[in-house]
């Protein structure tokens, strides 16, 4: 018989984390076959049947948020070093959300968490372009024309890059800096920092601004709430 401890069960279901299922259990919200278990390493077979707060394993609900990252935040679900990660904004959820994508540490901005697969998996393909907007501050004033390559295509450690929109919004003389908003289709690792890098003008300070209609309105930093089923429409 295929026997499995409970906690990993509850896991591998996408529940909660590994050490969060032990929580859940030792604390009486896990039943298997409507008797509530709490002893640790209890095992079970995918014919027993698992509930979690009276819900059966492999039915929860979808869930699909809309966060803004603070700076100084790593997107994963957990680091060995035990830095602050995104997750940890989302205690209070009941089921085991990751990111869509990620934003470096010292980036801050709109950041998508859902414990939905499919979803995001169809939003990191590569061959799903939604228009990613950035806000960054650069060192140095750069002209429009400084700027041109961004427009015609980068080509960056041999990978060719799709053409960015770009903006130059402000810039500020004494201090030597201006703020450039650019929009990018891709999501390669670094790719606006690189891009801005590449032509001249390193990046001081990044923020993603908006996620193809989405944006940050009404959020503080560290704030989340729900997408609407319009909203997860819309970006399907
Ligand atoms: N591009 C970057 O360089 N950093 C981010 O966090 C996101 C896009």
């Amino acid at each position: 018989m295929n026997e499995e401890r409970l906690q990993k069960v509850i896991a591998a279901a996408g529940v909660a984390s590994r050490r969060h299922a032990e929580v859940l259990i030792q604390t009486g919200h896990v039943q298997v076959n409507g008797q509530v278990v709490t002893t640790l390493g209890t095992k079970v077979t995918p014919k027993d049947e698992v509930m979690v707060d009276g819900v059966p394993l492999g039915k929860e609900p979808l869930k699909h948020f809309l966060f803004y990252k603070p700076r100084g935040v790593i997107t994963a679900v957990s680091d060995p070093k035990h830095r602050r990660v995104v997750t940890d904004y989302f205690e209070d959820e009941t089921v085991r959300l990751y990111p869509v994508g990620r934003l470096d540490y010292d980036t801050s901005g709109l950041l998508l968490m859902t414990n939905d697969g499919e979803f995001a998996n169809m939003l990191m393909h590569p061959s799903f372009g939604i228009d990613k907007k950035y806000v960054a501050k650069v060192q140095g004033i750069p002209t429009r024309l400084d700027l041109l390559p961004l427009k015609q295509g980068l080509t960056l450690d041999g990978k060719h890059l799709a053409p960015a929109k770009y903006n130059i919004l402000s810039s500020d003389k004494k201090k030597q800096t201006a703020i450039v908003e650019l929009t990018i289709h891709q999501g390669i690792n670094h790719q606006v920092k690189n891009m801005f890098k590449a032509v001249g003008f390193p990046v001081i300070k990044l923020a993603r601004e908006q996620y193809g209609a989405l944006t940050l309105q009404g959020l503080q930093s560290g704030d989340y709430r729900p997408l609407k089923p319009a909203e997860i429409a819309d970006l399907k």
